[in-house]
């Protein structure tokens, strides 16, 4: 274990670079192996998933369509959860499979608010990929298809979550001491 300093705060190593990669090469083959035959959309939620996003679409075996959208930001050490509205979102879902590439669902309300946007414009079919989750902070029950990894209800950085900016770069998860 390390631990390292981001800001004013102290954070110790969770899931490792190594951890990390094999798991999300699972959630790849099993959504390769769900939408065999099929030509997903996978929209991806910036900034927190680029670096999920980027790792789980270049492991997927199918062909697949990406883009990337822009939510409310979070702000400090608790969800924000106002939802404004979405920038980027040019394709046209009509009849499409989608995939929502989320980096956290933490009380649930992001998308919460936002997938009624999504499932107005008639999607064939949506799900949502989550590299990780807390069980313990829902406050707006959600339907996660694919979870990367369940986690305590404490603050991580690290992968492409920041703290205030920073830690994004950072290639393990790391977890608030
Ligand atoms: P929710 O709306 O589910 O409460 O929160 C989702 C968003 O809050 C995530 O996309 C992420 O931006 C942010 N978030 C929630 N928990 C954490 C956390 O532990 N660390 C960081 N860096 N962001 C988080």
């Amino acid at each position: 274990m390390s631990i390292i300093k981001v800001h004013d705060k102290s954070f110790d190593t969770y899931l490792s670079e190594e951890v990390i990669q094999q798991r999300i090469k699972e959630m790849a083959a099993e959504i390769s192996r769900d939408y065999a035959g099929k030509r997903p959309l996978f929209i991806a939620i910036l900034n927190g998933s680029f670096m999920f996003a980027a790792d789980l679409f270049k492991h997927l075996s199918i062909n697949a369509e990406i883009c990337f959208i822009k939510l409310a930001s979070y702000k400090g050490m608790k969800s924000s959860g106002n939802v404004v509205t979405s920038i980027g979102l040019e394709d046209d879902l009509f009849g499409k499979d989608v995939v929502i590439v989320e980096d956290i669902v933490d009380t649930g309300k992001t998308l919460h608010n936002f997938l009624p946007k999504l499932l107005h414009q008639q999607p064939k079919s949506l799900k949502i990929a989550s590299l990780l989750h807390k069980p313990e902070a829902t406050e707006y029950p959600l339907q996660l298809d694919y979870i990367g990894f369940d986690i305590p209800n404490k603050f991580v950085v690290g992968y492409g979550l920041d703290y205030d900016g920073l830690g994004r770069n950072l290639k393990e998860i790391y977890q608030l001491v």
